[in-house]
């Protein structure tokens, strides 16, 4: 988000909004991460798994998120795996849609299958592709979304390169490595880094130790001086270094509804649901907005304070709006 997008944004939450929707399309995928959250049990906290959901498709699916949209009043919508480009179709009809209702559109992508070519033409359509790491790396964790079929599937799109870190890539000389690569591909526009987020209790190979995220967090620094698609603005750095305590503290989670495959289910405390580890979030947009938050205005009020106020005016304007139009126009009148 830049400066010119935050009077919007402002302006959603104030009418009791929340200007940013994640819509996992669809429970589809054909690949098998490590680490992937989407698929584990307790990811949408109601004791049913994703892949037990139904999902839709055609125009159905088109006219649903279309609802929703119209509900929820987004200013930018991400569509999320799931992988987003099963749904290739109703994606290229959709994305045009959400255009001119003036909205923005990320779609995140394994770039397992190629991404449409009338794609490139639409204005509002921000692309990234996941990699993880390394060719060999990636290939062991990402097929059949292997090196060879992302390049092939994004030439002729410009996207954004979107790497999580884990342990395994903080190797001497490897995100460098990886930066180098992807900085010298025509069709990358950005190449953005997270951290691995983990699930509360839970201890895997991709889960980073303090000192590894101070670690990975100094070597995003280096790197992007020295290489100018690598986007790491210091807010998000320092995010990275000092996370929300709990979603209760995180902004981020506070102007995001994020949806699953049955339009329906919501899933809390954000797209990662579950029980995450707040403390330990590598989520970018959690990082840069929790710095945000931290800013003092005339080095006095938190930012986070202005939000917090802003959004209780705003829940409240829209409960009474809600109960307004729920009301007869003049109830004191019998008509019969
Ligand atoms: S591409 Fe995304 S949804 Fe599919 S397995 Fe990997 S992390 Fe999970
Ligand atoms: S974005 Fe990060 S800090 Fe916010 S709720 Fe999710 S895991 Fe927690």
């Amino acid at each position: 988000m830049n400066k010119k997008e935050i009077i919007p944004v402002w302006g959603r939450i104030l009418r009791g909004y929340r200007p940013f929707l994640s819509l996992e399309i669809t429970k589809l995928c054909p690949l098998k991460c490590p680490g992937c959250y989407a698929y584990e049990p307790g990811h949408l906290n109601n004791g049913h798994r994703m892949k037990d959901l139904p999902e839709f498709v055609g125009d159905e699916l088109i006219e649903r998120t279309l609802a929703l949209v119209a509900r929820f009043r987004p200013l930018h919508v991400s569509f999320v795996g799931g992988e987003p480009l099963v749904r290739h179709r109703e994606l290229t009809r959709l994305i045009p849609k959400l255009n001119n209702l003036g909205i923005e559109v990320q779609v995140v992508t394994s770039a397992v299958r190629q991404i449409p070519a009338e794609w490139t033409e639409f204005p509002n359509l921000h692309l990234a592709v996941s990699v993880d790491g390394l060719k060999n790396d990636h290939d062991a964790r990402r097929a059949p979304a292997t090196y060879e079929r992302i390049l092939r599937h994004m030439t002729g799109h410009r996207v954004i390169i979107h790497c999580t870190i884990i342990p395994r890539f903080l190797a001497s000389g490897y995100l460098e490595e990886f930066v180098h690569f992807w900085s010298d591909q025509k069709s990358v526009r950005k190449i953005l880094f997270s951290l691995f987020t983990p699930q509360r209790g839970v201890q895997i190979p991709e889960r980073l130790t303090r000192a590894e995220r101070g670690i990975a967090v100094d070597r995003i620094h280096s790197l992007r001086s020295k290489y100018t698609k690598v986007h790491a603005p210091d807010l998000v750095l320092e995010g990275f270094r000092h996370p929300p305590a709990s979603p209760r503290d995180c902004i981020f989670t506070q102007v995001t509804t994020c949806i699953s495959p049955d339009l329906a289910t919501q899933i809390a405390p954000c797209q990662i649901g579950g029980r995450p580890e707040c403390s330990e979030c590598g989520c970018l947009a959690g990082a840069w907005l929790a710095s945000v938050g931290r800013i003092k205005l005339a080095g006095l009020i938190k930012l986070s304070d202005i939000f917090a106020v802003s959004k209780k005016l705003g829940d409240c304007f829209r409960n009474g709006h809600n109960l307004r139009s729920r009301l007869p126009a003049n109830p004191g009148l019998r008509t019969q």
